[in-house]
C-alpha cells in the first residue's frame, strides 16, 4: 500500500492537525532525514502553508493543537510541537508544558531548531542586527557568487522560506533560482 493510502486510512481522510477534510496533501516533516509513516502527516494546504512559512502563521487557525497534540503518531505530534514554538502567544506555552514526547522523537522535533534555550541558542542576524528565523523571507544586498558554480544570485534577489544553518550562525540557506544556496547573514536583509 502507498504511503499517501497508508496516511488516509490513518488520518481517516482529514487533516491530522486540524481536522479539515479537503486540499489534504503528504506532508514529510521537514528537516530530518528519517522517511516513512513516522515521520510523515497527512495535513490540509491551510496547515501545509503555515507549517512552511511563518510569516502566514496565523495562532487562531493552530488552537487545533489543543486536540492534534495528543496524537499517537509522532509525525503529528513532531510537527504539533514546532508550532506551537513557533506561534507568537502565550497560550502555546500552557500546551507545551503539557506536552510529552519520548527523548528520540523531541530530538527530531527540535531539529528544525525551534524550541532552543535562547542561552544555547546560536542567534542569526541580518545586516542590520533583525533576528532571523526559519521560513523568514530576505533580500540580498549584494551581488553574490554561489560556491561552486557560475551563478552569481542578485542584489535586490528575495529569497523566501530561509532555513537556519543550526551549527553556524553567520549561515542561512534558501532557494535561488530554483537551486538551494548557502547564504552569508551580513548580506542579507529581512523583508
Ligand atoms: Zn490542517
Amino acid at each position: 500500500m502507498s504511503l499517501e493510502k497508508q496516511l488516509q486510512q490513518r488520518s481517516n481522510n482529514q487533516c491530522e492537525l486540524c481536522d479539515i477534510d479537503e486540499n489534504l496533501s503528504v506532508y514529510k516533516v521537514p528537516d530530518i532525514k528519517e522517511n516513512g509513516l513516522d515521520t510523515t502527516l497527512y495535513a490540509c494546504s491551510t496547515c501545509v502553508d503555515q507549517m512552511n512559512d511563518s510569516d502566514k502563521i496565523n495562532a487562531n487557525h493552530w488552537r487545533c493543537l489543543n486536540d492534534s497534540m495528543w496524537s499517537e503518531h509522532d509525525a503529528v505530534k513532531i510537527m504539533a510541537w514546532r508550532m506551537l514554538n513557533r506561534i507568537k502567544a502565550d497560550w502555546p506555552q500552557d500546551l507545551l508544558s503539557m506536552m510529552y514526547l519520548e527523548d528520540d522523537t523531541l530530538e527530531l522535533a527540535k531539529a528544525s531548531g525551534d524550541g532552543e534555550d535562547d542561552e544555547n541558542k546560536i542567534v542569526h542576524r541580518d545586516v542590520n542586527g533583525v533576528v532571523l528565523k526559519h521560513g523568514d523571507s530576505v533580500v540580498l544586498i549584494k551581488d553574490l557568487k554561489v560556491k561552486g558554480s557560475s551563478m552569481v544570485a542578485k542584489q535586490g534577489t528575495a529569497v523566501r522560506n530561509i532555513r537556519l544553518d543550526h551549527e553556524n550562525p553567520e549561515y542561512i540557506e534558501g532557494r535561488v533560482d530554483g537551486q538551494q544556496i548557502v547564504i552569508i547573514t551580513q548580506y542579507v536583509k529581512k523583508i
